[in-house]
């Protein structure tokens, strides 16, 4: 884990949040190459949830709401882990971390066994909504995007016209003050959710828990994480919230243990009666055929946006052997992203920086692919040195513009590059009039 968040902040990918200022627990900040790698996980989710389905439509749902959504949705009295206090060291531990040695409780941290009872702690971050700061004004940041997309339910449901059964999507930020944030971006106190709302019928409620842990397990591996490291979990009935029938977790193997990615809950009618409950406004869902009104069903597949960086990062990282400049074996460091996924797809070469036509060549290649996705000119340092700091940060392909795209040697060559790829090292030549299109294909 050491190598990968050295790696992380080395290339550009996490650092952490405000570090000038000493840093500040639980938060993180996402470099050149992060953002581009958590735009193409999120872009992928919404092609896959929404754009390639019609049964789903998409909301961009506000971070602050009225107090009343949390009061409703149980938040307020219940969103809370179990907290307890070392009185020595003064850690602040969550229940579950504290070390039990034969039927005596100790502090993880110092060993003492001087602990508080546990107590419930609210992890929804306060603040206040205009100039007066008192509790007509207090509200919070959510801690999930699900509330917004319940409270929208019937606006969402008449513009979009939509049947049962059918999902509204939502990705954004979600806040929670967790008493421990650890395993590097894993456990934060800010970070984002992709989830779907997907509304069905009472009877079919199962069926669709099924389908939906089946379709996202699918997705992991249309990323590239291996099937081997994921694991579904049935969330045994005393771990599982109140009001779920079913619930099933997604988990990855962490180098620090298998820890979870993403939730499927069978979430029964809970969230809509519950705002229908308290705001008075009819939630109901009327069926033409057969004529009838009820509240919907929901099943939420809800799976975190660093979480699952942080799981492609950890599939992808690898160490191997490739040979340097003198052809000398040595360790190599690569990142083995999908090309779907890569930050950057391709990079590109002259051969020589003080050779004119060579970069010249190279640039205009840069602008044949730059619309299509993320490429990368890099002149400096020799060949190998620049294929290996794109291993180094998972660039599937590098392009590089010699004397033979000039047709020097062979006139057959002319107009044409070397690809290579980054994980087989495998080189080819291929046409410039050609080297989109098969781009276009293999980072689809
Ligand atoms: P955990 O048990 O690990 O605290 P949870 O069961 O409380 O997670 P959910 O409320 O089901 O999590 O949230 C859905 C998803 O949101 C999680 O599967 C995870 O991917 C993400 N998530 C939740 N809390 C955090 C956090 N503190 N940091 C990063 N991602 C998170």
């Amino acid at each position: 884990m050491e190598k990968i968040v050295s790696l992380c902040k080395r290339r550009g990918f996490i650092f952490q949040s405000s570090e000038i200022y000493g840093g500040l627990n639980g938060l993180w900040d996402y470099g050149p190459l992060g953002v581009e790698l958590k735009r193409n996980l999120k872009n992928y989710w919404w092609r896959a949830m929404v754009h390639e389905r019609d049964d789903v439509v998409g909301m961009d749902g506000s971070i602050l709401t009225n107090r009343a959504v949390w009061k409703a949705s149980g938040h307020e009295d219940t969103f809370s882990d179990p907290m307890v206090d070392c009185r020595v060291c003064k850690a602040r531990l969550r229940a579950d971390q504290v070390i039990e040695k034969k039927g005596v409780r100790q502090c993880p941290n110092c060993g003492s066994k001087d602990l508080t009872d546990s107590r419930p702690f609210n992890l929804m971050f306060k603040t206040y909504v205009g100039a007066t700061e008192d509790e007509s004004s207090l509200t919070y940041l959510r801690p999930e995007t699900a509330q917004s997309i319940f409270t929208q339910f019937k606006n969402i449901l008449e513009v979009s016209r939509k049947k049962l059964p059918f999902g509204i999507a939502q990705i954004g930020k979600a806040f929670r003050n967790e008493i421990n944030p650890r395993n590097f971006t894993f456990r934060s106190r800010e970070f984002e959710q992709m989830e779907l709302e997907y509304f069905c019928r009472a009877e079919e409620g199962m069926k669709w828990l099924d389908y939906w842990l089946e379709e996202r397990l699918k997705f992991y591996q249309n990323i590239g994480i291996s099937r081997e490291k994921l694991h579904a979990r049935e969330v045994p009935e005393n771990e599982r919230a109140f009001y779920s029938k079913g619930t099933h977790d997604i988990e990855y193997d962490f180098p620090f243990g298998r820890q979870e990615l993403e939730g499927v809950a069978y979430r029964t009618d809970y969230d809509l009666s519950q705002h229908q409950k308290a705001s008075g406004k009819s939630l109901e869902y009327f069926d033409e055929e057969t004529k009838q009104k009820f509240i919907p069903h929901v099943v939420e597949p809800s799976a975190g946006v660093d979480r699952t960086v942080l799981a492609l990062i950890c599939s992808a990282y690898a160490e191997d052997q490739a040979p340097d400049e003198k052809g000398k074996m040595e360790t190599r460091v690569v990142l083995r992203f999908h090309p779907r996924m890569a930050p950057i797809k391709c990079a590109v070469f002259p051969l020589l920086r003080n050779k004119e036509p060579l970069v010249a060549k190279a640039k205009q290649i840069v602008d044949l692919l730059r619309s299509h996705m993320s490429v990368f000119y890099d002149e400096s340092g020799a060949i190998g040195r620049r294929y290996r700091r794109q291993d180094e940060i998972g660039t599937p392909f590098c392009v590089t513009v010699d004397f033979e795209t000039f047709g020097e040697k062979q006139a057959q060559l002319r107009d044409t590059v070397t690809l290579r790829e980054r994980d087989s090292m495998k080189q080819e030549r291929v046409k410039i009039s050609d080297l989109l299109e098969l781009l276009l294909v293999r980072i689809a």
